[in-house]
């Protein structure tokens, strides 16, 4: 299993995992409850680094001309898709970063990895690293604390 670095502060919520398989297994969720605070900075992060990746690829049309009839849009459309992931990482409170559980796909013990997504939700979605399979975890707490 690679490592890997997660934030200070984690927890582990009880899931059931869920997959391709009939049996379910319980596993546990590794989560982070962000603060207000800590929420706006990684969302501001990750916003910047995408744009910063586009920006310095639009460069490229300084140089090569024809590619600004390719960028311009590109450039646009980027803007605009920041905006709204922007907006949509300010809602995410909390991330869940992988499950420990047995795989439902391989029936092996595994780290599961976040699928789509690392917004913690009533149902989440996560892949095996070991046999690529997808499987589902449902949090096993009736009612969240928050
Ligand atoms: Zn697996």
């Amino acid at each position: 299993m690679k490592n890997l670095e997660l934030p200070e502060g984690t927890e582990e919520i009880p899931v059931r995992i869920t997959g391709g398989s009939i049996e379910a297994y319980d596993g546990a969720l590794v989560i982070k409850r962000w603060s207000l605070q800590e929420t706006r900075r990684r969302a501001f992060k990750r916003t910047f680094r995408i744009v910063g990746i586009v920006c310095a690829f639009s460069l490229v049309g300084l140089i090569v001309h024809i590619l600004l009839l390719l960028i311009i849009p590109l450039l646009a459309l980027t803007f605009f898709g920041s905006v709204i992931f922007f907006f949509q990482l300010c809602g995410e409170t909390t991330s869940f970063f992988c499950a420990n559980s047995t795989c439902p796909g391989c029936r092996l013990p595994q780290r599961l990895e976040p699928y789509m997504g690392t917004g913690l939700q009533e149902k989440v979605s996560l892949i095996c690293p070991g046999c690529g399979q997808t499987a589902q975890a449902v949090s096993r707490e009736r009612h969240q604390a928050s």
